[in-house]
């Protein structure tokens, strides 16, 4: 087993505006390592259609190697209408997939925020996302995404079959719940399980296994079931009554989406992707913003850097246990948004327009 280098953070700035947002944490950390002394390790390579040009494959075994060894992964963003024909197993995505599960990445955190500075940007009413906190825990290496069998085949009269299967087992679902019940604990200790137990078995497993768990281990944190389609509901009606939701893969990757249109920007929001602790306490984990790679705006210096900061707020949390310093970096954010600067996805009337660089610039210099 390739042992996890407790410093190590590895930049894989990806494609489109990947490499612009990376470069302005890549600052950050260089900022944190000159006066701060934390002494990370930095290492950069490709991933995705970067590497596929290159390389011919999205993912190399070298750079897979180096994920291995490394704590954190800073990821941009892979993909783009370039790479749209290549064929499936080498399309830059397949190689966030390889990453996450032979990584074992099974609990990804989606925390959806509305700033106070930036309420008027969501397309709610103001009074129903102000002051919004939630975090959503979907779980990430199983379910309907990986099940067997899965593929399409050839049946009678000339038609043809698509399968996929949706599967849990009782570990997968336990060990994604713990680290939810776990956040609750740090937050307002509330967690509400999604599933469709009403019409799914493998949602009935996921409801009895959430609630054991609750009942043997974490008593102390309110529980609420919820079925999916009703979340989706409720995340439009009062988004205000969450506070930690776990689900699986499927429902995770539709409810996280609508989480964070709650905020309006896609610029704004981070994500982390952890593994299990090892029995030293160290684990893997990977960090990325939830955009994409914005192929629209790519090469014009005006990518907002935000989500890609706050996800390394998150790795200072998660992966190296320094709250100080995460807080501090999240300050910086919030008062450089209090200063009225804004790139241009959340510019507003009578705010100052600045570039990614001088977003990146403008939270250095808010850093204490
Ligand atoms: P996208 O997130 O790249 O862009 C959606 C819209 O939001 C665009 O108008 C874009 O300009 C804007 N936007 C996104 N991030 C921004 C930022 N930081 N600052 C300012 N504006 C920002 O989604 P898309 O257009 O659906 O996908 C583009 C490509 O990215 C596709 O190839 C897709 O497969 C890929 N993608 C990758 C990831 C990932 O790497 N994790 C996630 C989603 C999409």
């Amino acid at each position: 087993m390739i042992k996890i280098k407790k410093k190590k953070i590895l930049l894989l700035p990806g494609d489109g505006i990947g490499p612009e947002v990376i470069a302005e944490v890549k600052k950050i950390i260089n900022w944190y390592n000159q006066k701060k002394n934390l002494n990370f390790e930095i290492d950069e390579d490709l991933v995705g259609g970067c590497s596929y040009d290159k390389h011919g494959t999205p993912l190399t075994d070298e750079v897979f190697y180096k994920a291995l060894e490394s704590a954190v992964i800073m990821l941009g963003a892979v993909g783009g209408p370039k790479w749209d024909t290549v064929e499936f197993a080498k399309k830059p995505e397949r190689a966030l997939l390889k990453l996450r599960k032979e990584l074992k990445l099974f609990a990804n955190l989606r925390p959806a925020i509305c700033f106070k500075q930036l309420v008027e940007a969501s397309t709610l009413k103001p009074e129903i996302v102000s002051g919004l906190n939630i975090m959503i825990v979907r779980e990430l290496t199983g379910g309907i995404y990986f099940g067997e069998p899965r593929g399409i085949k050839p049946i009678d009269n000339g038609e043809r079959r698509g399968t996929n299967t949706h599967t849990y087992t009782s570990s997968e679902i336990i060990r994604v719940a713990r680290i939810a019940f776990d956040l609750a604990k740090k937050r307002s200790n509330k967690v509400t399980s999604c599933e469709k137990s009403n019409v799914m078995e493998a949602g009935q497993l996921w409801k009895e296994e959430v609630q054991l768990l609750h009942d043997n281990e974490y008593s102390e944190v309110e529980l609420n079931h919820m079925l999916a389609d009703n979340c989706a509901m409720q995340l439009l009606r009062n988004p205000k009554q969450f506070d930690v939701i776990v689900t699986d893969n499927l429902f995770g990757d539709i409810l996280s989406d609508q989480a964070s249109m709650l905020t309006g920007s896609l610029g704004l929001l981070p994500s982390a992707s952890l593994g299990a602790k090892n029995k030293d306490g160290e684990m893997r984990a990977m960090y990325e913003p939830i955009h994409g790679s914005a192929p629209d705006i790519t090469g014009k210096g005006i990518a907002n850097p935000i989500a890609s900061i706050l996800s390394f707020a998150m790795a200072l949390k998660y992966s190296f246990n320094n709250d100080k310093e995460s807080e501090n970096l999240e300050q910086a954010v919030q008062a450089v948004l209090d200063d009225g600067f804004r790139t241009i996805d959340i510019m507003s009337k009578g705010k100052k327009e600045v570039s990614t660089s001088q977003m990146g610039d403008a939270i250095i210099s808010k850093l204490k």
